[in-house]
């Protein structure tokens, strides 16, 4: 039987797992052997030129020419003692992963012979051939030039042999082509905005910066079973194939014992995460059968968001040394729970207040009130642009089904801060502040730090929780760039925090004591953004009609929510707080569009060609096999006995010749609605069509050839099964 399906499912297993070098040092002694961090710099670079770089870390300062050829030269050291031979501008551009175009840092010595070049200006900046990645229009092709500038404020590290140095990616008229730019720019938006806000308490504080700790989820896959699953390996994710008997309902694989073969890919890629200086703290599995986690400790939110793209990076490589795939696509198998990357967020200050967390004294709970209450400001006022910057192609199949957070976003509180925020709101003033002898107003709001770190009251179904220190981004998909999403958390809470404060002091100047000035500016802001805090079942339906009244923004067509980004109040919020103007936005929604069209035409061809190659083969083979039977079985048995016998057989005949000609059909159609999207121009109105007309049908015709995987003889089935993806490893 030349079946490829037996042979993989027969290699994958006898797959033991895979020897790997125990590291003989301690996970401390490994973090960041790759990283050229500060130690290296104090140990690589002249003492002024050290000083110099942590001020540029530190304080944002600029790189100064003159010290980025010392910088390189140290750096080239570094890298030449590790084996490096190569260097790379790493950046992010707007497709989903990162972009590398490696040099050597040989070059001609003038006396016939090569010698290691790395200079300041090679460090500094580069030209990539910009053409090729998407821009969205800003720069067509006939001017490709983009360029590549360090951000020093992250890091430059090693993978293999080569020396990547994190760089923002922006045309020659200073656009964006990245996510890296605008995400530091709202970083220093929500920095400028937090600081002032933050002086009200702490006249101390000199910068705010914003943490991040992100949750990765992931599936992983024999690699030999995915080589066999075309679908899994050009769209990532199975375009069809029926449930397996057995998958999640037992609730047995969450937190379970981690499978061998796996523990040690998980140990594997801890090894290589820490040298790249990565804090990688927690593993566990997940929900569903063949699905895991891995999560940080958090970090400083620019830095966290490389590490979460050099890690999606990395689990590839690793896990192909280990004869797995990882598949980081939100939704790779219907009817099971599908992937995220919960993102933990807050903010803090340069001299070590946690701003979501509360605290001991009176201004400590007001400061904390304060920062929770602006951030549900601009979560509710920009509650559709926050949506759409998660929305892609992907996550689509997850958000809005009964597993991950609703296509609507809401923000749980818990109960105590709930409580809490009503007492404020509909307090009489005299409640709130009570007189303490000397030290003036006390606020009525004390008591509230330790009930704080016990979250037993978690939702688990909000897209915006707020989980004691912090709030939980749960919507983000786990294919997805953070930065996206934070792109725009950032600067809706930067937007937030200049409004208050710009009504504050307008309050101040008039007379009103600050500490009646904030109270008052939050009482209003409590109602205000009541609407989007939510405590209840998000996954109901409810909910649903509940959030449409509130006001909520319940637009689940994807195409359609990136609209969001082009409404005025988006774009007076992005250019006021000089995170995008209006050009960039345009064009990056041009590449959305394009990047969910691209993403639904590739599913569909892919679904053409194994419907009509692989599925109708197999069973018209399999209907022969029934036909033939049944011939016999009337030689034997006569016209009058072997209808008896063969009624099943001939009912089954007929069920795939029926479902067969509804694939055939439903994939005329699929090409044909394809066509015809095809030629419309604009992009907005092209993804759409591909959402109403095209990704509809795939799923109709999913639904005739699982039946048919249910009918047809397993020896015969050529596509690996839901059962053995899921459960070999
Ligand atoms: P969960 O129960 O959701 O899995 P964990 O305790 O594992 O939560 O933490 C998830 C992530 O949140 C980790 O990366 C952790 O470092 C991060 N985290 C914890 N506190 C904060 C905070 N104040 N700000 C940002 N991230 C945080
Ligand atoms: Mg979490």
């Amino acid at each position: 039987m030349d079946n490829l399906r037996f042979e993989v499912v027969k290699d994958a297993f006898r797959k033991r797992p895979v020897e790997i070098t125990p590291a003989n040092v301690r996970p401390s002694e490994l973090f960041g052997r790759l990283v050229f961090n500060r130690e290296k710099m104090y140990k690589y670079l002249p003492s002024n030129v050290y000083e110099k770089m942590m001020e540029v870390m530190d304080g944002g300062e600029r790189l100064d020419r003159s010290i980025a050829d010392e910088v390189a030269k140290g750096m080239k050291q570094w890298a030449m003692e590790n084996g490096v031979t190569h260097y790379t501008h790493w950046f992010q551009p707007l497709t989903e992963g990162t972009a590398e175009k490696h040099d050597a840092f040989i070059e001609p010595n003038g006396k016939g012979g090569m010698m290691e070049e790395f200079s300041g200006k090679l460090l500094a900046q580069q030209e990539p051939d910009a053409s090729s990645f998407p821009s969205g229009g800003i720069r067509n092709t006939f001017e490709a030039r983009g360029y590549s500038a360090w951000d020093p404020t992250s890091p430059v590290f090693i993978i293999d042999d080569t020396l990547c140095i994190p760089t923002i990616f922006i045309s020659y008229t200073g656009e964006a082509l990245d996510y890296k730019a605008p995400l530091l720019r709202s970083l220093r938006a929500v920095n400028n905005a937090a600081k002032e806000v933050c002086q009200y308490f702490y006249p101390d504080v000199k910068k705010v910066h914003t943490n991040l700790g992100w949750e990765q989820e992931y599936f992983l896959v024999d690699q030999d079973l995915f080589f066999a699953r075309p679908d899994l390996m050009l769209t990532g994710r199975t375009l069809m194939g029926h449930d397996s008997a057995k998958n999640q309902q037992m609730d047995d694989h969450y937190f379970g014992t981690i499978p061998e073969r796996v523990q040690t890919f998980m140990k594997d890629l801890e090894i290589h995460a820490l040298e790249l200086g990565i804090p990688v703290k927690t593993r566990h599995n997940e929900v569903a059968p063949g699905q895991f986690e891995l999560a940080p400790i958090f970090e400083e939110c620019n830095l966290a968001v490389d590490h979460n793209m050099v890690l999606m990076a990395l689990m590839k490589r690793v896990a192909s040394r280990h004869g797995f795939r990882v598949l980081l696509h939100e939704k790779p198998f219907a009817g099971i729970n599908g992937s995220g990357k919960h993102n933990n967020w807050s903010l803090a200050t340069d001299t070590g207040v946690l701003l979501h967390k509360s605290g001991k004294t009176a201004k400590d709970n007001l400061r904390f009130i304060v920062f929770v209450v602006e951030t549900l400001m601009g979560v509710y006022k920009h509650n559709a642009l926050l949506k759409a910057s998660v929305m892609s192609a992907t996550n689509d199949h997850r958000l809005g089904a009964n597993e991950a957070p609703p296509a609507i976003i809401s923000s749980f509180l818990g109960k105590q801060l709930s409580n809490i925020l009503e007492h404020i709101e509909k307090a009489d003033l005299k409640d709130i502040f009570t007189i303490k002898d000397k030290q003036g107003v006390e606020l009525d709001i004390t008591e509230i730090p330790e009930l704080f770190i016990d979250n037993t009251d978690r939702n688990r179904t909000s897209p915006f929780a707020f989980t004691g220190n912090r709030f939980e981004f749960r919507a983000v998909g786990s294919e997805a760039n953070c930065a996206s999403a934070l792109i725009v958390l950032n600067t809706a809470v930067a937007e937030a925090l200049t409004n208050f404060k710009q009504r504050v002091d307008s309050l101040t100047a008039k007379g009103t004591p600050l500490d009646n000035a904030l109270i008052e500016i939050l009482r209003e802001d409590i109602k205000i953004s009541k609407p989007i805090h939510f405590d209840g079942n998000g996954y109901s339906d409810e909910w649903k009609q509940e959030a449409a009244k509130r006001g909520l923004d319940c637009e689940a067509v994807c195409p359609i929510c990136f609209d969001a980004y082009l409404r005025e109040d988006s774009v007076k919020m992005f250019e006021n707080m000089n995170v995008m103007h209006r050009k960039e936005l345009e064009a990056r929604n041009e590449v959305k569009w394009e990047t969910y069209t691209k993403k639904i035409q590739i599913e569909a061809r892919v679904m053409g060609d194994l419907a009509m190659n692989h599925i109708i083969p197999v069973v018209t083979h399999y209907q022969s096999r029934l036909a033939k039977n049944i011939n016999s079985m009337i030689k034997i048995f006569g016209q009058e006995e072997a209808k008896k016998l063969t009624a099943r057989n001939v009912k089954i005949v007929k069920e795939i010749a029926e479902r067969m000609q509804a694939i055939e059909m439903g994939v005329d159609e699929l090409i044909e609605a394809r066509k015809i999207a095809n030629k419309i121009e604009n992009q907005r109105e092209k993804a759409i069509a591909y959402h109403d007309n095209i990704a509809v049908k795939m799923e109709e015709i999913r639904y005739e050839i699982d039946k048919l995987e249910l009918i047809v003889s397993d020896d015969m089935w050529t596509l690996p099964k839901y059962r053995e993806l899921l459960f070999i490893r």
